[in-house]
């Protein structure tokens, strides 16, 4: 075995190292998950006025007992192709519902991968999740990103319609960074839409990236949807979309991703004293 080892390493190391790092990202991940390493941290969005916070999106976050924190965008990509996405999607939506209970009024996101979708009973074991820990479907919004419309889709087709007919809430994430985002508009009715947060980042005083920024709250709009924009960084960014009636605002100005107790604490205070702003004296717009 060990001699097996060498040899490919001598013919084609890197490609070596890359495949016995993803091995092992998708060993500890498996171990992370049964050990209670994974957490979850809850990014809060706002309404237009910026003074309540309505929703929160559940991102995945895993520290290893060494103290090293891997990224999602590292273990994510590693689950989905290991499959071992299906278990960590369901652990994730279990305790983002579970958790849900503390935060009364507010719709938690979920991010769901492509490949969960593809599970037969994907559809029947949400539902039971939110049975489990008693949240109503309209407490719950899956987040989608366009990727889910590769290939064969029919399947993941239904599965959205089911899960929409059932009172969940669908959203289409990032918004814009694919190829061909607009005729995804119109196989699916999503209940909101996010906008990434490049055309966010680009518009500072931009007048290309403000122009496509305000045509896409229209026409997300003229469709029915809930807009939200994401990777708010600086004030000027929150009153151009206020200017613009962008429904949602969800970035790091507003409050980095937190963990359920520093959240539940920024929702005491953000949404606490509904005549004031929600930044509290230091920063008034
Ligand atoms: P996403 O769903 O688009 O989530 C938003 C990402 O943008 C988060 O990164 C968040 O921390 C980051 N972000 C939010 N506001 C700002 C900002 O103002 N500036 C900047 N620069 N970044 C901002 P994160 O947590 O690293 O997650 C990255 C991606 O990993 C997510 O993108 C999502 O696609 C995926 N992901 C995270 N958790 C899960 C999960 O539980 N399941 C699945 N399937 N995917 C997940
Ligand atoms: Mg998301
Ligand atoms: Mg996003
Ligand atoms: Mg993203």
């Amino acid at each position: 075995k060990a001699n097996g080892r060498n040899r490919r390493s001598f013919f084609e190391p890197g490609m070596e190292h890359h495949v016995q790092s993803k091995d092992r990202m998708s060993r500890d991940l498996r171990l992370a998950l049964k050990n209670d390493e994974l957490d979850l941290a809850y990014q809060p969005q706002t309404d237009t006025s910026a003074k309540r916070i309505v929703s929160v999106e559940a991102l995945a976050r895993w520290t290893k007992e060494d103290g090293t924190v891997v990224a999602p965008s590292q273990f994510i990509p590693v689950a989905e192709e290991t499959g071992l996405i299906n278990d960590l999607g369901i652990w994730v939506l279990n305790k983002a519902c579970a958790k849900a209970h503390e935060w009364p009024g507010i719709v938690v996101s979920v991010n769901v991968s492509p490949n969960q979708f593809k599970h037969p009973r994907f559809v029947e074991k949400v539902m039971a999740i939110l049975a489990a820990n008693n949240l109503p479907p309209q407490r719950l919004e899956i987040e989608v990103t366009e990727t889910v419309f590769a290939g064969r889709n029919d399947s993941v087709l239904k599965a959205l319609r089911r899960l929409k007919n059932l009172g969940v809430k669908v959203a289409l994430d990032d918004f814009g960074s694919g190829y061909s985002s607009l005729s995804y508009l119109r196989r699916f009715p999503f209940d909101t839409l996010k906008i990434d947060r490049d055309f966010v980042s680009d518009m500072n005083g931009n007048a290309e990236a403000e122009a496509i920024l305000v045509s896409i709250i229209q026409l997300g709009k003229a469709l029915g949807m809930t807009i939200v924009a994401e990777g708010i960084e600086t004030i000027e960014q929150i009153r151009f979309l206020q200017a613009h009636d962008c429904h949602r605002m969800q970035g790091y100005f507003i409050s980095k991703p937190l963990h359920e107790a520093a959240l539940t604490q920024f929702l005491d205070d953000f949404n606490k004293d509904s005549g004031g702003n929600g930044f509290g004296t230091d920063l008034s717009f």
